[in-house]
């Protein structure tokens, strides 16, 4: 079974508001095992609506609508509806009671324009809204030529529809012929240290559309997370099913693999540093205090961090670990000094500095990262490249992926 999602609103299509109600309904669809291929978004247009409907219903054997079903002019949803299925809006009595019935509960009198909403195209089926004014559609659309489609529209207010999901669309979506009983999981494992595609290249063939389990791959600032999908009648057919693919990956990628679902490269470092009970402090020239940041937005917050001193000006640094530094703190024996100098400073384990960054666009400009521990102090080389506006994530996080291959040695 395939399903289509549809937004509706001028809010979201003009970029005011961001289209959250389609993410959440394609997540519980995924939970109940069926397929979302298509979001659609339109705004208050009746004509626009009506096609992305007429489209929706030909293509896809679920629909699921939210927004629009309001009682002013802009809320366009059951007359398009109505028009891409060539259906008459009927009144139905007792949904004008509700309605009627919320606003004198309020203390008010329905105004004439909220009848509209108790308008619904023949045939449909209603969908209790307790405690809003609209109540959605529930529509078998049949059609010569097609097998019948499914059509849920809901109102876009984010806790209505919610609701409205949680106690009538969903178990009637559950109770539809051509639903399983099967339920979709993933499972992610994030990388950091290679190119998209030659990450790809390293992978035999994971990524290929159709294959079961299925693997995306998706990179934000460097971190690349491999998605592994699987459906199975459980939690655990759809692991077992998963076993394979996620021990090939491991095989392949060895230490580019850090961590898995919502770990990030400090969860990494964090863990390494948790089992060998060390400790780490931090002096950062160029990353400005990014990596003191990422640690300090752990929860539950790590003893292992000690802390970390930021600065660009070699005197105060000079100053502040009691030392003499070289002329330049942009070059491997200041990055060397500081790693070491900070690690005594906090008495830690290990020391990690990084360098000044290059001025962006200086050609082949490198930036230094060095880890001091208690028997040697290993410092590297980066270059400083990417698209400007990842450019200290990024550094940040190589130095970060650097600590993390020194604690795993
Ligand atoms: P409507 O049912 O179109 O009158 O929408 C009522 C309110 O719900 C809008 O003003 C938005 O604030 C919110 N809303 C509508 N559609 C969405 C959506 N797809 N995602 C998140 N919020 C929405
Ligand atoms: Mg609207």
């Amino acid at each position: 079974m395939l399903a289509e999602v549809i937004a509706i609103g001028d809010e979201l299509t003009s970029g005011q508001r961001l289209d959250t109600n389609s993410q959440w309904i394609s997540q519980q669809l995924g939970e109940v095992g069926v397929r979302v291929l298509y979001h659609s978004t339109c705004g208050d247009d009746l004509d626009g609506c009506a096609q992305v409907f007429q489209t929706a219903l030909q293509r896809a054997d679920l629909v699921i609508a939210t927004g629009g079903l309001g009682p002013t002019a802009d809320d366009l949803t059951r007359q398009a509806i109505s028009q891409a299925a060539g259906l008459d809006l009927v009144l139905d009595e007792d949904s004008l009671e509700h309605i009627r019935s919320m606003f004198a509960s309020r203390g008010r009198t329905m105004p004439e324009q909220n009848s509209i909403q108790a308008m619904f195209p023949t045939g449909s089926t209603i969908i209790p809204n307790p405690h809003g004014t609209a109540p959605g559609i529930d529509l078998l659309f049949r059609q010569t030529g097609h097998e019948a489609s499914r059509l849920f529209a809901l109102p876009g207010v984010p806790a209505e529809m919610k609701q409205m999901w949680t106690e009538t669309v969903s178990p009637r979506i559950k109770n539809m012929k051509g639903t399983s009983d099967q339920i979709i999981r993933h499972y992610q494992l994030k990388c950091f240290g290679l190119g998209e595609s030659d990450l790809e290249s390293r992978l035999p063939d994971l990524i290929r559309r159709g294959r079961s389990p299925s693997v995306g791959i998706t990179v934000h600032q460097g971190t690349i997370t491999l998605r592994i999908t699987a459906t199975g009648s459980d939690e655990a057919e759809c692991r077992q099913q998963m076993q394979p693919t996620i021990d090939t990956i491991h095989d392949c990628l060895g230490d580019i693999v850090f961590g898995d679902e919502d770990d990030e490269l400090e969860h990494s470092v964090d863990n390494l540093l948790q089992a060998g009970q060390q400790t780490l402090a931090v002096y950062e020239a160029g990353t400005g205090g990014m990596i003191t940041h990422w640690f300090g937005e752990m929860h539950p917050a790590t003893p292992h961090f000690l802390g970390g001193i930021v600065g660009l000006d070699r005197t105060s640094a000079e100053r502040i670990l009691d030392l003499a530094l070289p002329a330049t703190l942009s070059s491997e024996d200041a990055t060397r000094a500081l790693a070491q100098a900070v690690r005594n400073k906090y008495q830690a384990d290990i020391g990690l500095a990084v360098s000044p960054f290059p001025r962006p666009g200086q050609d082949n400009g490198h930036f230094y990262v060095a880890t001091a521990g208690d028997v040697e102090t290993r410092c590297q080389s980066f270059l400083f490249a990417g698209h400007p506006d990842i450019l200290k994530p990024l550094a940040a996080k190589r130095a970060l992926n650097f600590l993390r291959l020194h604690l795993k040695k």
